[in-house]
């Protein structure tokens, strides 16, 4: 069904209102997997003028997991009888001992799950067993796993653990800037606005001075969006303006942060493309510390290996985009996927190879 987002008169007149502000070629970050997905699927850079570039940004959460992370997690075919519960983007990706995958051909038991909470219900479910859950994801799985632990504290549920490698966005793009990746304006990760609002980032956008907006999923939304970063790039404004008030407040959701500030402390976290950013990843509070497989199972990361030829790191920090990868829809497809970026639903390289061939 239609609705105003996606009606073709608004699309089109925004679209033509882009075309005439335009003042000089700029490049746009789409910091979120979510969004690259969605400027393919609504055909948005087919309505740009070709002076203006999207490229990808760290905002898939599957790609920024390290592969030392990954094989720090498959640890767990040493822990008899332990139960490996993974969202099932992840089982495809390549770590340092081969994928989940891989890991459930040798043995381990790998189980998918569609929520932090089901991974409760498996622990409930094999009282013997330990339950580990691969807690990956930005402030918006957070709340979840917060809240599924309190959950399994509450119940006194001994075996079920997490693998905290839960990542916070705002200490990411201000590394990323810091690199200055020659961007000319940032849309903002919409879901992560939920739940933080558009307040983290105002510092940002002055400290770099950087246009940055948030917005939707639909078609207008991002060329609403796009058309905010293009008048204030031509104004040079830099602030950070929003067109998704239907979802994203200035403060965002405060019950949702209390909940991950109750579980959850800041602590530096490890990303691929960016390494180690301090204060970007969460680890679990005294009181929950309990449920760190990390530390119940010495499950330690290693030194992260050279990624060969992948490129995913370049992409994920707008020093590439999957065409620049030797790879690229020759050695490297979602049928055998080389790099994160072409397994996740949100990865860019995925994105590229599913909306290019539907093309051809
Ligand atoms: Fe990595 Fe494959 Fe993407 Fe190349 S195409 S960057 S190998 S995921």
């Amino acid at each position: 069904m239609q609705n105003e987002y996606g009606d073709p008169d608004v699309v089109e007149r925004l679209a033509r209102g882009i075309r005439d502000s335009l003042l000089r070629p700029v490049r746009l970050m789409e910091v979120c997997g979510t969004h690259t997905v969605s400027v393919f699927r609504h055909g948005i850079r087919s309505l740009l003028p070709p002076e203006i570039t999207l490229v990808s940004g760290p905002g898939c959460p599957v790609c920024v997991t390290t592969q030392a992370d990954l094989g720090a997690f498959m640890g767990l075919s040493a822990i008899p009888g332990a139960i490996a519960a993974t969202f099932g983007d992840l089982l495809r990706v390549p770590g340092t001992q081969g994928s989940l995958m891989d890991a459930r051909a040798s043995g381990l038991d790998v189980r998918i799950v569609y929520s932090p909470s089901d991974a409760v219900t498996l622990a409930r479910n094999n009282p013997d067993r330990p339950v580990v859950f691969f807690a990956v994801g930005f402030e918006t799985t957070a709340p979840a796993v917060a809240a599924a632990l309190k959950s399994a504290r509450q119940s006194r549920i001994a075996n079920f653990f997490i693998y905290p490698a839960m990542k916070l966005v705002p200490p990411a793009l201000s590394a990323l800037l810091g690199q200055n990746p020659s961007v000319d304006g940032l849309i903002l990760p919409g879901h992560v606005c939920v739940i933080l609002g558009t307040g983290p980032f105002h510092p940002l956008a002055q400290e770099f001075r950087l246009p940055m907006t948030v917005t939707g999923f639909e078609a207008a939304d991002i060329l609403l969006g796009i058309r905010d970063l293009v008048a204030m790039i031509s104004h040079q404004r830099f602030s950070v303006t929003n067109s998704y008030l239907r979802a994203v407040s200035d403060n965002g959701n405060p019950v949702a942060r209390a909940l991950m500030n109750e579980v959850f402390t800041p602590a530096p976290a490890r990303w691929r493309g960016l390494g180690e950013i301090p204060g970007s990843g969460l680890a679990l509070h005294p009181e929950y510390s309990a449920f760190d497989a990390a530390s119940a199972f010495h499950l330690r990361p290693g030194p992260e290996p050279d990624p060969g030829p992948c490129r995913c790191a370049d992409i994920l920090t707008a020093r590439a985009t999957p065409p620049d990868c030797p790879l690229f829809a020759t050695a490297c497809t979602p049928a055998h996927p080389h790099g994160p970026c072409m397994v996740s639903s949100e990865g860019t390289c995925a994105a590229f190879f599913r909306y290019q061939q539907r093309k051809r």
